[in-house]
C-alpha cells in the first residue's frame, strides 16, 4: 500500500515538474517586442486573422486601421528612413574601413614614392581583399596619374576618383521590387547559412515599409527551425506577415504559398528567405531552381539577392561563385562590413560575378542595412579630413 502511494506521489510530482518546465519554455520563447510609436504609412496589420480579411489586406484600405492587439503586437515600429540611415551608416563605415583609406593616403602622400612604397600600396589593397586584378589596375592608374598630373591635383582627390571608378558608379544598384501587371515584386534571398540572410530579409522588409510599401515574407528556409520564428519576430515589429510551412517541409511549396498569398492580398513585394545549406552544387541547384520555377508560375522573380558575409574573405568568394552558377543573381548584399576592415571585397565580388553590390549590412540593429552608394563608401574610406 505504501509503495503504491509512493508511486502515485512520484507520478504527480513528475507531471507537475513537466508542466513547470513547459511553462518556463513558453515564456522564454515569446519574443520581447519594444513598443515605439505606430507608423503612419500604409502597412499590413499583424495577426493571422487580419490577413485573411481582404479588406484589411488591401493596401488601399489599411490606412487608419488600428493594430491587431489580439496578435500580441500593440504598437508598430516606424523604421528609419533611407536618408538618415545613410548618414549613420557612413559614420560606421568610416570606423571599420577608415584604416584602408588612411593607410593608402599616407603612403601616397610621401615626398618620394619609390618602388618599396608602391609595393606597400599593393599590399594594403590586397590585405583589404580588393583582389589581384583590381589592385594592379588601381596601382597602374595611380602611377600614371601621379606622374602625368604630378601635384596639379591633391593626392587625396586623385585617390578618391580612382577608388570611385574601381567601385563603379555606373552600375544600376536599384532594387527590383516592382511587380508587373498588378502582381507583386518578388525578391529571393539566397546565401549560405550564417551569412545574415534571414536578418537581411527582416531588415529589407523594414526599408520597404519605411518607403510605404506593403510586404509579405515567405519563410522558405524550412531546414533551420528558428528561421521562421526569427522572421515572425522581425515582421511583427513593423506589421509585416510571414507565410511559413512545417519544419523540414518543401521550401518550394512555402515559396509558392507566399507568392500566391501576396497576389491575393495585392501586396507590393514578397520577400522569400531560402534555405542556405552548403550541400553539393547539384542539390543546391535542384532546391533553388525549384523554388524559382514554382514562384514564377505566379509572378516573375524581380530580384535575386545573394547575401555574403564580408568577414569570410576568399571563402565568401567561392560561395558567391557557386550560387551565381546555380541561380541568376541580380544583386549582392554584403553583410557584417562593420566587423571587417576588408571593404575591398565590394570590388572583388562585383568583378567576379559581374553583379553590383546593392545593399550593405553594418550591424545587428534592425535598421543597420542601407543601399550601397559608391561615393558614400569611398568618402567613408578616406575620412572627412
Ligand atoms: P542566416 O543563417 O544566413 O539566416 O543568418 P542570420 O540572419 O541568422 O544571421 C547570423 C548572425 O549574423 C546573427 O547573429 C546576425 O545578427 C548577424 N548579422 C547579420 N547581419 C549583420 C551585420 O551586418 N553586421 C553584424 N555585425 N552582424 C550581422
Amino acid at each position: 500500500m505504501t509503495i503504491l502511494a509512493l508511486i502515485v506521489l512520484i507520478a504527480v510530482g513528475a507531471i507537475l515538474l513537466a508542466g513547470l518546465v513547459g511553462l518556463v519554455a513558453l515564456t522564454r520563447r515569446r519574443p520581447k517586442l519594444p513598443t515605439p510609436p505606430r507608423p503612419d504609412g500604409p502597412i499590413i496589420t499583424g495577426g493571422a486573422e487580419a490577413s485573411t480579411d481582404p479588406e484589411t489586406t488591401d493596401p488601399g484600405t489599411t490606412d487608419g486601421i488600428p493594430p491587431d492587439t489580439t496578435a500580441g503586437t500593440t504598437t508598430l515600429e516606424r523604421p528609419e528612413s533611407t536618408a538618415s540611415r545613410l548618414v549613420r551608416l557612413r559614420q560606421r563605415l568610416a570606423g571599420s574601413q577608415g584604416g584602408l583609406g588612411r593607410g593608402l593616403l599616407a603612403l601616397l602622400s610621401r615626398d618620394r614614392i619609390d618602388e618599396d612604397t608602391w609595393e606597400s600600396i599593393e599590399d594594403t589593397l590586397l590585405t583589404a581583399d580588393i583582389g589581384v586584378g583590381p589592385t594592379q589596375e588601381l596601382v597602374d592608374r595611380l602611377r600614371t596619374r601621379l606622374r602625368v598630373e604630378g601635384g596639379r591635383m591633391p593626392v587625396r582627390d586623385v585617390l578618391r576618383e580612382e577608388l570611385v571608378t574601381l567601385v563603379d558608379p555606373t552600375l544600376d544598384r536599384r532594387l527590383g521590387v516592382a511587380g508587373t501587371d498588378g502582381r507583386p515584386g518578388v525578391v529571393l534571398m539566397v546565401g549560405v547559412n550564417g551569412t545574415g540572410k534571414t536578418t537581411t530579409v527582416g531588415k529589407l522588409a523594414r526599408i520597404l515599409v519605411a518607403e510605404d510599401k506593403t510586404v509579405l515574407l515567405g519563410a522558405a528556409d524550412t531546414f533551420r527551425a528558428a528561421a521562421a520564428e526569427q522572421l515572425t519576430t522581425w515582421g511583427e515589429r513593423v506589421g509585416v506577415e510571414v507565410v511559413s510551412g512545417p519544419e523540414g517541409g518543401d521550401p518550394a511549396s512555402v515559396a509558392f504559398d507566399a507568392v500566391r498569398q501576396g497576389l491575393e492580398r495585392t501586396v507590393d513585394v514578397v520577400i522569400v528567405d531560402t534555405a542556405g545549406r552548403l550541400q553539393n552544387k547539384a542539390g543546391l541547384m535542384d532546391e533553388l531552381g525549384k523554388v524559382k520555377r514554382v514562384v514564377e508560375k505566379q509572378a516573375p522573380v524581380t530580384e535575386v539577392l545573394l547575401v555574403l558575409d564580408a568577414t569570410t574573405g576568399q571563402n565568401g568568394m567561392t560561395q558567391a561563385r557557386v550560387f551565381s552558377e546555380v541561380v541568376d543573381v541580380t544583386g549582392i548584399v554584403l553583410t557584417k562590413l562593420d566587423g571587417s576592415a576588408k571593404g575591398g571585397i565590394v570590388v572583388a565580388v562585383q568583378r567576379a560575378l559581374g553583379v553590383p553590390v546593392k545593399l550593405v549590412g553594418l550591424g545587428e540593429g534592425p535598421d543597420d542595412l542601407a543601399p550601397f552608394d559608391p561615393h558614400t563608401f569611398v568618402d567613408a574610406l578616406l575620412g572627412d579630413g
